[in-house]
């Protein structure tokens, strides 16, 4: 089997699914395209995996885990501190694959790959020391002890937004638990998990221990990590929808899950608030990733007294943001994930402004086209409007 090199900073472009320590294709040798939001181009292809690569994966982690758990806590640390390691040292080739495929600034996703190095670290030095409880008894005689294991394999999936660092948040402490795992990325950032699963792999990581299954089959595959019984855990991070539907699979065998969803935070300004400081803060939680990440500020809510103060500082600010392709230096706004996310929020605007609300900056499709949007400043939405009660994703 070939890896085919890309011509990018990256010493290759892994475009194969990773499955029991082996890069292959799909057996229907079906692929999909990875495109840059930026511009639309086609940077590669990867394996359409189906249900049955998943089993076949889940397979190679069960075989996997039988080994993986049996190490000592300090040689699973080892290879996670040198997988840390050379993520580390390959940050800006990292950080420039996840803005090619994702769109955010460069500069937020140096410092993504940052943290994933630094968590990586810490589930390292927390896995080698997993310590029990040694509990007096309720009746004469009897002691309770509690030790730790590691469930088993883990699935997991993970959305687009923070291509690496939602990987590395469930792949790390599983694996430093002692569990291995089969992973299904995002469909459109399937690059930055193989490219993480290939420093694994020249870490010293076993095969089976982690497996990355690209796909477009979602759903299928979902299905498969909630059918199998030999999945012992499920973690997952996307949009609510799909999280409960994932828990409703989940309780068929009870299987034990994890649920990172969806958000509508709230940005509040009292009367007693430092206006430039607040109208800083409300802008870098607002416009990180281009406003979509679970916590970015969806509603600002301002007391009538600074109102105006605030909305000056915050209008300054937002003129000053510069939208554009997330490799170029000095970018703060990048494109959109797909033109989907344009029209959902296309639609929240003009139904906020039929309800009363008021464009002061930006509305509509940026004039470099493609998926690019304005940053935007609305006052006057009410409660009811659907730019208030779900979630933007957009800046
Ligand atoms: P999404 O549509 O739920 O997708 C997330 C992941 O689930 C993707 O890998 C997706 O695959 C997969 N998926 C979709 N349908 C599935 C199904 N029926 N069964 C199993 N897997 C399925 O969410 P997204 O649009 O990628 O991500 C944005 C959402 O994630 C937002 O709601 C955001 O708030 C949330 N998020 C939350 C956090 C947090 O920490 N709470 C962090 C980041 C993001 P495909 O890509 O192939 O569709």
């Amino acid at each position: 089997m070939t890896i085919k090199r890309e011509n990018t900073d990256l010493d290759v472009v892994y475009n194969k699914a990773y499955i029991n320590g082996r890069w292959v294709d799909s057996e229907t040798e079906h692929t999909f395209a990875v495109n840059n939001p930026a511009n639309g181009s086609q940077i590669t292809e990867v394996p359409d995996c189906s249900k049955e690569e998943a089993f076949y994966a889940i397979e190679s982690a069960y075989q996997a885990f039988q080994l993986w758990r049996e190490l000592l806590p300090l040689e699973r640390s080892n290879i996670l501190r040198a997988w840390a390691m050379l993520i580390r040292e390959r940050n800006e080739a990292l950080a420039r694959l996840m803005t090619m495929e994702q769109g955010k600034p460069l500069k937020e996703s140096r410092v993504e790959i940052a943290g994933c190095a630094a968590t990586l670290e810490w589930c390292a030095e927390q896995g080698r020391r997993v310590y029990g409880e040694f509990i007096e008894g309720p009746r004469v005689g009897t002691k309770i002890i509690v030790s730790r294991h590691p469930v088993g394999v883990v699935g997991a999936i993970t959305p687009w937004n923070f291509p690496s660092s939602m990987i590395i948040r469930k792949v790390g402490p599983a694996l430093a638990a002692g569990c291995t795992v089969v992973l299904k990325p995002a469909e459109a950032t399937p690059l930055s998990a193989l490219a993480l699963a290939a420093l694994a792999e020249k870490a010293g990581m076993p095969a089976g221990v982690f497996n990355v299954i690209t796909s477009t089959h979602a759903a299928d595959i979902g299905q498969a990590f909630s059918e199998d019984t030999r999945v012992k855990k499920l973690s997952f991070t996307g949009s609510t929808a799909v999280g409960r539907t994932l828990m409703r699979q989940a309780a068929a065998h009870v299987q034990k899950i994890s649920l990172e969803l969806g958000g509508n935070a709230p940005f509040i300004v009292f009367p007693s608030a430092d206006l430039e400081k607040a109208a800083q803060g409300a802008v870098v939680s607002k416009f990180r990733n281009a406003g979509q990440t679970c916590i970015c500020a969806n509603r600002i809510f301002v007391h009538k007294d600074i109102f105006d103060g605030f909305l000056e500082n915050l209008s300054n600010k937002i003129k000053g943001l510069k939208v554009g392709n997330g490799l170029e230096e000095g970018v703060d706004i990048g494109p959109l994930i797909n033109v989907q996310a344009i029209e959902k929020i296309e639609k929240m605007i003009s139904q906020a402004e039929a309800g009363g609300a008021r464009i002061l900056i930006g509305g509509k499709r940026h004039a470099l086209g493609g998926t690019f949007f304005e940053p935007t400043l609305m006052i006057g939405a009410r409660d009811e409007d659907l730019i208030a009660q779900e979630e933007i994703f957009g800046p």
